[in-house]
């Protein structure tokens, strides 16, 4: 254990963010890092419970405690071996994880939580620093080959421990570059892709294969690597946005959340120029339609691009400042999330339906809105419009960030012809196959949109199946 009374003396301290007026400037992480001695005195506060609700509540199983009670004593490397045990990209949960541990928390009943995911950030970032983590190929190949197909954190961690087993592995990916959402999705403000590209490197010195530039089901059939490989694993995420097909959606101006935050991405990386950039808010009103997190990524991207204003909105209701009696701990707090994004600059509304675009010469020029209100009966939600309530949102770009729906279902899941579940996404069983033999899946594509942390567990899973599937035939 830690300090049996390290809980009572120190108090939570975060790393914090980099200053608003400063950050708002460029497109950098947010987030700063806290020096060793005080990352070591957080760690100090952990319990070593002897049940680990922290550890019950994580999907990739980490050792809290274990790796708490390392960093505690300073034995950084022997933590980072226990974090690497459970997960193979600690550098990316510890920067974007949600962290559902620290709300499961035993201190988080009634005081503030341990710093997990900062503590799990720091760990690994010690590692790669002091050079604990190096190439380490595997001594002996097994000649199986196994194509993975799609590069998001749910295809790299399957392809890693795949590779680590021994198995020669290739990964596909349909975009220039690899690592999926993370790369062409999340800010870099929220996640440096130089980050991605370290770990894709030490993952190419141990083996794996990576080709770009290739969408399987059109530059190759998959019936051509079933052909050619031992095992598939289909990771292709779960991107099919969900549309808002209302009067106006046809005016200019008008775009999915997820073409508006690839295209920053791409700027950043240097792939595009922001002259080049098709979809820019500089200059404009900004009208944000979804309020989840893919929203939020779209204020803090219109913000550095120099909105004149952004607003976000959300049919649903404003979530409570504290947990309700339905929500209790351990569970995932449903609380109101205000993002590093929503501080520098936004304009927030609940309970609003989107009743039509309006538009000028074929721009959107604003929506129309109209305030609903939600009753919950027998257990179920529904809404009512509040009459009179209709007023109009000046904008002059909207972002859907409403979620998705599925996979993409054309090209490589129809030639397959997998079979899907009743949400449209690929039907696995409980080995993590599809209704065809030696094709797996993985991710996004089988769960639905969910969280890095969850398409590693799922990566993770995926690769022991395939393993075991391997060794038998
Ligand atoms: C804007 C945004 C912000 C997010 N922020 C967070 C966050 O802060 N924290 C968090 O935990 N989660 C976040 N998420 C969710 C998280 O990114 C996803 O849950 C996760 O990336 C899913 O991983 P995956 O590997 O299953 O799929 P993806 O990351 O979607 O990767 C799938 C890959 O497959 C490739 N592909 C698809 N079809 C083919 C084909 N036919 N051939 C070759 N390649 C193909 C795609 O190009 C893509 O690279 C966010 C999502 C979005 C959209
Ligand atoms: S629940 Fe909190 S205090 Fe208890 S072991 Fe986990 S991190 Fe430590």
């Amino acid at each position: 254990m830690a300090d049996i009374n390290g809980f009572l003396k120190i108090k939570r301290k975060e790393a914090g963010n980099r200053p608003l007026n400063e950050r708002i400037f460029d497109h950098s992480e947010v987030e700063q890092v806290l020096n060793s001695e005080d990352r070591m005195l957080q760690a100090s506060r952990c319990m070593d419970c002897g049940i680990p609700f922290c550890h019950w509540s994580c999907p990739v199983d980490n050792l809290i405690p274990e790796w708490n009670d390392l960093l505690y004593k300073g034995d950084w490397k022997a933590a980072y071996i226990r974090l690497a045990a459970t997960n193979n990209f600690p550098e990316f949960t510890g920067r974007i994880c949600p962290a559902s541990c620290e709300h499961a928390c035993v201190l988080n009943i009634n005081m503030e939580p341990v710093t997990i995911r900062e503590n799990e950030v720091a760990i690994v970032e010690k590692a790669f620093s002091e050079g604990y983590i190096k190439p380490e190929p595997p001594k002996i190949r097994t000649g199986k080959k196994v194509a993975v197909i799609g590069s998001g954190p749910a295809g790299m961690a399957a392809a890693d421990l795949l590779n680590k087993t021994g198995h020669l592995v290739t990964l596909f990916e349909k975009n220039e570059k690899a690592g999926g959402l993370l790369r062409y999705g999340i800010p870099d403000f929220k996640l440096s892709k130089a980050i991605i590209d370290r770990r894709l490197d030490l993952m190419i010195k141990e083996g794996v294969i990576i080709r770009t530039g290739i969408n399987i089901g059109k530059d190759i059939t998959g019936k051509e690597l079933i052909e050619q490989f031992d095992a598939i694993c289909i990771a292709v995420g779960s991107t099919h946005p969900r549309d808002l097909v209302i009067e106006g959606r046809e005016l200019n101006g008008i775009h999915y959340a997820m073409d508006f935050l690839s295209l920053q991405n791409r700027v950043n990386s240097g792939q595009i120029t922001g002259n080049d950039n098709p979809i820019t808010s500089a200059g404009k009103k900004v009208l944000v339609i979804g309020g989840g997190d893919t929203g939020s990524d779209c204020v803090g991207t219109a913000i550095r691009q120099k909105a004149v204003n952004v607003t976000q909105i959300e049919i649903m209701p404003k979530p409570p400042l504290t947990r309700t009696d339905d929500n209790p701990w351990p569970y995932y707090g449903k609380i109101l999330k205000t993002s590093t994004s929503h501080e520098e600059g936004c304009e927030r509304f609940w309970n609003l339906s989107t009743v039509k675009f309006i538009g000028t010469a074929n721009n959107v020029s604003g929506v129309e809105v109209e305030e609903v209100e939600w009753h919950k009966k027998e257990g179920r939600y529904s809404m009512d419009i509040v009459p009179g309530t209709r007023r109009k949102i000046d904008a002059d770009l909207v972002l859907l960030a409403m979620g998705f729906v599925h996979p993409v279902l054309d090209g490589l899941l129809s030639e397959l012809d997998l079979e899907l579940d009743h949400h449209r996404n690929i039907k696995v069983d409980q080995n993590q196959l599809t209704s065809r033999n030696k094709v797996f899946a993985a991710g996004d594509s089988v769960s639905g949109a969910t969280l890095v942390v969850n398409a590693i567990a799922s990566g993770r899973k995926v690769a022991n199946q395939i393993d075991k599937f391997l060794k038998k035939s």
